[in-house]
């Protein structure tokens, strides 16, 4: 688990408000489900048999003996909330939502027990021109930050529960002539979860799955219309995809599309993004049928990525540092301040407090990273003015009025 740190903060507030605006952009409406939810609630959604479930949760029993989860994702909670305030009966909400999730997982790099996901669900839509809608703002959301190059997005359909389930027998009757090519996991996952072998990362095991049969052949009418309805859409709108047959993704309730964004520049964890639709999930937690799709994106693996771009985030914490010396001029100061802050909304305003001389006010000014540093001693509130210097330019200083300065920081490029 990390603390976020001081340093790393306007960094995830840049992020954090550009998919702020692209939510917003989109029209999707801001959920803050709980935290924390019954145990059952994921045990019955994401599948017993996940890694999720069978390993990695932090449930403990609250005073009450009743069996509490800290959320390891944020779809069930969603759906447990619009079922519990009929958000989606007669309506179809489209949300986003942000925060926390929980996993006890082995920490490695872009892997931690504490992280981050950005989430968006859409309730109550039964056409698949809305799982589009949730790529192309994906897409877009890419563009915003500079990473679109560093991003591929992978596509599949895992088809309806009954398109499953035949794909399951005859995935399972594959893998169980070709049993003595299996390692160990992978026996293990045929009894339980035989989808998931398809997404071995071992070695040893990619030509078996490479020859494995694809879902795509197991797929409905139905399910296949859906399926190339979205591939052309993804094609009008210039959005570049690959089909992968073994994407299946690690929670049970997916059903027709499943897609996920990778990246080669992460490691070993190289998925940024992922989603699908699960149209079988609030009937399986007691709502009435309500077709759903959805994403999440981890947050911290998005910050590398941003951190790779070329991007300009404007990351400054100060853009202008007050140096004052003495009572009457830090009273000054802090008025001066609040008039600069009024007049130039957004515009950071830092004034020294505490002990320091003029010199090592500066070296604070400087380390904040602040355009300029507006010097105040006995002579400026003598004269009611404000010294201006430039701290990363090699312009001459100026002494004028505070609405002078001003105006000279407004029309600064
Ligand atoms: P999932 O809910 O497993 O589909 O995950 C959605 C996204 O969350 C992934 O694509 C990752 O970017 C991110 N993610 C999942 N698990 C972790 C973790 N343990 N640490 C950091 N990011 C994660």
């Amino acid at each position: 688990m990390n603390d976020l740190l001081p340093e790393q903060s306007a960094l995830w507030q840049y992020v954090e408000s550009n998919l702020r605006a692209t939510f917003s952009e989109y029209a999707y409406q801001e959920i803050r489900p709980n935290l924390i939810e019954k145990t059952h609630l994921f045990q019955r959604s994401i599948g017993e048999l996940t890694d999720i479930v069978s390993k990695e949760m932090y449930s403990f029993s609250d005073r009450n003996d009743e069996s509490l989860t800290l959320r390891p994702e944020g779809t069930a909670g969603c759906v447990r909330a619009a079922i519990e305030h009929s958000l989606a009966y007669n309506n179809t909400p489209r949300l986003w939502m942000m925060g926390p999730m929980f996993r006890y997982e082995r920490p490695q790099k872009g892997r931690y027990r504490q992280f981050h996901q950005v989430a968006a669900e859409v309730f109550g839509i039964d056409d698949a021109h809305i799982d589009v809608e949730l790529i192309l703002m994906t897409a877009s959301l890419w563009k915003k930050l500079g990473i679109a190059e560093h991003v591929k997005l992978n596509i599949n359909s895992l088809g309806s529960s009954e398109d499953r389930q035949a794909y399951h027998s005859t995935l399972v009757d594959y893998f169980k002539d070709n049993f003595e090519q299996l390692d160990e996991d992978s026996k293990t996952r045929l009894e339980s979860n035989p989808l998931r072998i398809l997404d071995s990362k071992n070695p040893d095991l990619q030509a078996l799955i490479t020859a494995a049969p694809s879902i795509l052949e197991h797929l409905s009418d139905e399910s296949q219309a859906k399926f190339k309805l979205i591939t052309q859409c993804l094609e009008a709108a210039g959005v570049v995809y690959h089909i992968n047959t073994r994407l299946v993704r690690g929670l049970d309730y997916y059903n027709d599309l499943v897609f996920e964004w990778s990246t080669q520049f992460l490691g070993a964890q190289d998925a940024v993004c992922g989603g699908g639709r699960y149209d079988g999930l609030f009937e399986q937690l007691g709502g009435q049928a309500t077709p759903a799709v959805g994403f999440a994106i981890g947050m911290e693996r998005l910050i590398e990525l941003v951190k790779l771009s070329e991007l300009d985030t404007d990351t400054a914490v100060v853009d202008a540092y007050i140096v004052n010396l003495g009572d009457r001029a830090r009273q000054y100061a802090m008025i001066a301040a609040d008039k600069i802050r009024s007049d130039m909304p957004g515009f950071k305003v830092k004034t020294h407090l505490g002990q320091g001389s003029f010199k090592s006010q500066f070296k604070h000014a400087n380390k904040s990273g602040a355009t300029f540093a507006l010097i105040i001693g006995d002579d400026e509130v003598d004269n009611s003015t404000l010294t201006l210097k430039y701290m990363r330019e090699d312009k001459e200083q100026l002494t004028a009025t505070l609405e002078s300065i001003i105006e000279v920081m407004k029309n600064h490029g």
